[in-house]
């Protein structure tokens, strides 16, 4: 009788840790896709507002000596625009 609850305790254990280990690969692949930017070109990116709209006035602007963008690859300009453009509130 011991013997099968210590079995079924290594059985929910062993199920556990294949669990967590499937797991990991998800969470790096969602890392590795959040990480990836998208091309200026695909995004219509150009380094002048479009009216209202700029880079600094968007949620996905990152200030600093070397203006960047959280979804856009490379250099941008504060005052750019791009398709996917979203206000900060
Ligand atoms: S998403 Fe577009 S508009 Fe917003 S900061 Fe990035 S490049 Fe500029």
């Amino acid at each position: 009788m011991k013997d099968q609850s210590v079995s079924r305790r290594s059985f929910l254990k062993g199920a556990a840790l294949l669990a967590s280990i499937a797991v990991v690969p998800a969470v790096v692949v969602s890392k590795e896709a959040a990480a990836a930017k998208m091309a200026k070109a695909a995004m219509q990116y150009q380094d002048t507002p479009k009216g209202a709209a700029e880079c600094d006035k968007c949620v996905q602007f990152i200030p600093g000596k070397k203006p960047e963008c959280k979804v856009i690859e490379g250099d941008i300009s504060p005052k750019g625009w791009c398709l996917v453009f979203s206000p900060k509130a």
